[in-house]
């Protein structure tokens, strides 16, 4: 009989992070390592991933760390087929490096900005599992979580590269689960809200109004820490979530219930 324990353990298991130097990814490539697996933490920041290795130390699995730009096909290549050689499989992959961009009405957005935006929030994501499916089908199967927002069903003023980005990155998922579904891999998203990572405690620092306005917004009226989410996208990589196929899963305090509070 298989416990719960090991429905939640990664023993033996693989597991891929993109924006493991910070915030999300970081605790997510802990969370991993915790529960057993070998993490492949991948980043551009260098200075980001030394501390998340440094962290690492003492948990049951381990870390090995790459500077990556999940935007550039070559190097995304690269990095499989360095997994490939070195560990011979892929378990879990947890798509989740992204930018927020500038903040502009439409006609203000520069053209160059919203292409960035769109390359590193989204078309890392494809290029993210063109790369791990096909070594996910060689290991014999595997779970894909990518990192969208409550951007992807919300449509935030002044942020249309972001949100087109993350409504894409909904989309991509939804495809790729109906591809893979009869594969062995389920591929799935999370949708965080308002999370105190750093991208978020420095807006906040600029715009300390907004911050609090945002909070207020928030059913369960506080930010989340980023483990509360790294938690999540960990679940639905494990055998817990053996029947969760293109699912959206919003981890947010409640922000996109919608409705009032009497
Ligand atoms: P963060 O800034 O703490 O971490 C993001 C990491 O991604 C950084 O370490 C950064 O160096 C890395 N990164 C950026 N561009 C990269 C590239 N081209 N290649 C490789 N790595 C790159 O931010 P976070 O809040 O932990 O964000 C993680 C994910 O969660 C993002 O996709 C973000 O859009 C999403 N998200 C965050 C919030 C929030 O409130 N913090 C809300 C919704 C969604």
């Amino acid at each position: 009989m298989v416990t719960d324990e090991q429905r939640r353990d990664f023993t033996g298991k693989v597991a891929l992070v993109t924006g493991a130097g910070s915030g999300i990814g970081r605790e997510a490539a802990l969370g991993f390592a915790r529960r057993g697996a070998l993490v492949y933490a991948i980043d551009v920041d260098d200075r980001g991933l030394a501390e998340t290795l440094a962290q690492s130390e003492q948990l049951d699995g381990s870390v090995r760390t790459a500077h990556v730009d999940v935007s550039d096909e070559a190097q995304v290549a690269g990095l499989l087929a360095r997994i490939e050689s070195e560990a011979g499989r892929l378990d879990a992959a947890f798509n989740n490096a992204g930018i927020t961009g500038g903040t502009h009405r439409i006609e203000e957005y520069p053209t160059a900005e919203f292409e960035r935006v769109l390359s590193v929030n989204l078309k890392s994501v494809f290029l993210g599992m063109k790369y791990e499916l096909p070594l996910m089908l060689r290991s014999g199967g595997g779970a894909v979580v990518n990192t969208a927002s409550v951007a992807a069903v919300t449509g935030p003023g002044g942020m249309s590269a972001y949100a087109a980005s993350k409504h894409g990155v909904h989309g991509l998922t939804r495809v790729a689960a109906m591809e893979n579904a009869s594969r062995g891999i389920r591929v799935n998203a999370i949708a965080p809200g308002w999370t105190e990572t750093p991208m978020v405690v420095a807006n906040s620092r600029q715009n300390p109004a907004f911050a609090e306005l945002a909070k207020k917004a928030i059913p369960a009226k506080r930010g989340a820490q980023p483990s509360e989410i790294a938690d999540a996208a960990i679940w639905l990589c494990s055998n817990e979530a053996s029947y969760l196929y293109g699912h959206l899963l919003v981890v947010d305090g409640g922000m996109t219930i919608g409705g009032f509070e009497l």
